[in-house]
């Protein structure tokens, strides 16, 4: 059933786990992500990169929020880190209620105020909104942040930004990359820690791909509800399609089903992480 993303958080705060929110670009992705959750019992999201929207834009939302509304468990759809309120009013229009409004490479006052008006456009329907503070370094659909660009969350801004914004969640930067973790991962524990004594609204982690299951753990202990996968199931998709690639005859329809399945075996991982099985 389609869901909010703040149902959908509101579950994981209550049980005290976190859910899997990741990158879908086709529907096999969609497929892939929902198969995990139904066979898990585990609520999801689904999330869209703002640069779909500029290749199969409208129908891949349309096919996501149908296919949510389908699920049998909770399912909701949101636009991942989106620096434009156009895009926002776009994907609005078709029925999208979430989205992360990604102002973090404005400054800290342009970047509340791009937050803000995005967040008053969508109380007025309900609509949940992410906000990031501080900035992400590497790769992630077209677009890399050098590392001498990134920055940590500052807790004590993080609190102000959450109390000027009024946002319902906050992606932080703790340590946390886009894309493959080339060197051992190591996340701020201490700053994570002390950003959720200062602020009230749940935290997200982009960049869960390659993090080690006790960093999981113990990022959901200090209020991590949604974690962000992208890498790990592209790669999936990536690798089963092109083992397939050099067989001229193979059913197109098979290395879709294979392709599937290879998704979703990672997104089954992660979703057992997150709810701590
Ligand atoms: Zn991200």
């Amino acid at each position: 059933m389609l869901a909010s993303t703040r149902d959908i958080i509101g579950i994981a705060e209550e049980e005290g786990i976190a859910v899997g929110s990741f990158n879908v670009y086709n529907l096999e992705g969609v497929v892939a992500v929902i198969r995990s959750s139904e066979q898990e019992k585990l609520p999801v999201i689904l999330q869209i990169a703002p640069v779909s929207l500029e290749s199969v834009g409208s129908a891949l939302v349309a096919l996501t929020l149908a296919m949510a509304e389908d699920s049998t468990v909770p399912t909701s759809v949101h636009l991942d880190h989106c620096p434009q309120q156009d895009q926002i009013d776009r994907v609005v229009s078709m029925g999208l209620r979430s989205v992360m409004a990604d102002g973090s490479h404005l400054s800290y006052e342009e970047n509340i105020d791009f937050t803000f008006n995005v967040v008053n456009k969508m109380r007025s329907f309900g609509g949940f909104v992410e906000g990031e503070l501080g900035r992400l370094t590497g790769t992630e659909d077209g677009l890399t942040i050098p590392e001498y660009e990134s920055l940590l969350t500052d807790p004590d801004q993080a609190a102000d930004y959450c109390d000027k914004t009024d946002i319902d969640a906050l992606a932080v930067c703790v340590g946390n990359i886009h894309g493959k973790y080339i060197q051992e991962p190591k996340l701020d524990f201490d700053r994570l820690s002390t950003i959720r004594d200062s602020v009230s609204v749940p935290l997200v982690l982009h960049g869960a791909s390659g993090l080690p299951e006790w960093m999981i753990s113990r990022a959901i202990d200090l209020g991590v509800r949604k974690f962000n996968v992208n890498t790990e199931v592209r790669t999936a998709f990536l690798e089963s399609v092109s083992s397939g690639v050099g067989d001229k005859t193979l059913d197109l329809a098979r290395l879709m089903e294979i392709s599937i399945d290879s998704m979703s075996q990672v997104v089954t991982s992660k979703i057992r992480q997150f709810s701590g099985r």
